[in-house]
């Protein structure tokens, strides 16, 4: 499916893509909510409009950001993320893939919308940084992957040939942003969330198992 002699470089997203959703999922439409109306003391109904607040700021540079979240809530939500942080881990056979791609030199950068505080707590808990040959996020950069001008930007930090570039990222949002740009090798993922069903993409071939990317003598599992 991919022929590797003709990729320098893979893009990796972090979230649903390397790491399972599954942290993401239940820590900001479950164990947020549950703990801001606790903190606040407010009654348990109100759970609803807390989730609602969250989702409007979907795809923008808000919504990454757990300084906006903490200043938003008045709540630390580095603090309640660590509450929930055991559910934070690779998906099924990343670390494989990783492992590989570290063997077979193509650069390997991770692009992701992950802010700076996000990183720093999942980094360390995943090992995934002795894999990266450098890691971008898009706050740094000043705008989200699903506008356009994340990739130009991208481009001034880490320069990558987009007709020998991979990019892999579980949001169709982002693959469709990332296929404007030009970049040519575009995969999704097919189940994100461990603990959601699998989908397929509309656009884009979804992957089950990065093992089935990999050359003849690395067989799916
Ligand atoms: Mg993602």
């Amino acid at each position: 499916m991919i022929d590797w002699r003709a990729i320098d470089t893979v893009l990796l997203d972090m979230d649903g893509t390397l790491l399972d959703l599954h942290f993401d999922s239940h820590f900001w439409l479950e164990h947020l909510p549950r703990r801001y109306v606790e903190l606040h003391r407010l009654d348990d109904s109100t759970q609803h409009e807390i989730r609602a607040r969250i989702i409007r700021e979907q795809g923008t540079l808000n919504w990454y950001s757990l300084a906006y979240w903490s200043r938003e809530l008045g709540i630390d939500v580095v603090a309640l993320k660590r509450e929930v942080q055991h559910l934070i881990g690779l998906r099924s056979d990343a670390l494989d893939f990783l492992q590989w791609l570290k063997r077979s030199h193509p650069r390997v950068v991770l692009a992701t919308n992950a802010d700076r505080e996000s990183l720093a707590l999942k980094l360390p808990l995943t090992g995934l940084e002795d894999y990266l040959d450098a890691i971008v996020s898009s706050a740094d950069v000043g705008t989200p992957k699903e506008a356009p001008e994340f990739w130009f930007a991208l481009q001034e930090v880490e320069r990558f040939d987009p007709q020998r570039t991979l990019f892999i990222d579980d949001n169709p949002a982002v693959l469709e942003s990332a296929r404007e740009y030009g970049i040519r090798y575009l995969l999704g993922i097919k189940q994100p969330d461990s603990q959601r069903p699998e989908r397929e993409l509309e656009e884009f071939i979804a992957l089950d198992h990065f093992a089935s990317i990999l050359p003849g003598e690395h067989p799916p599992v």
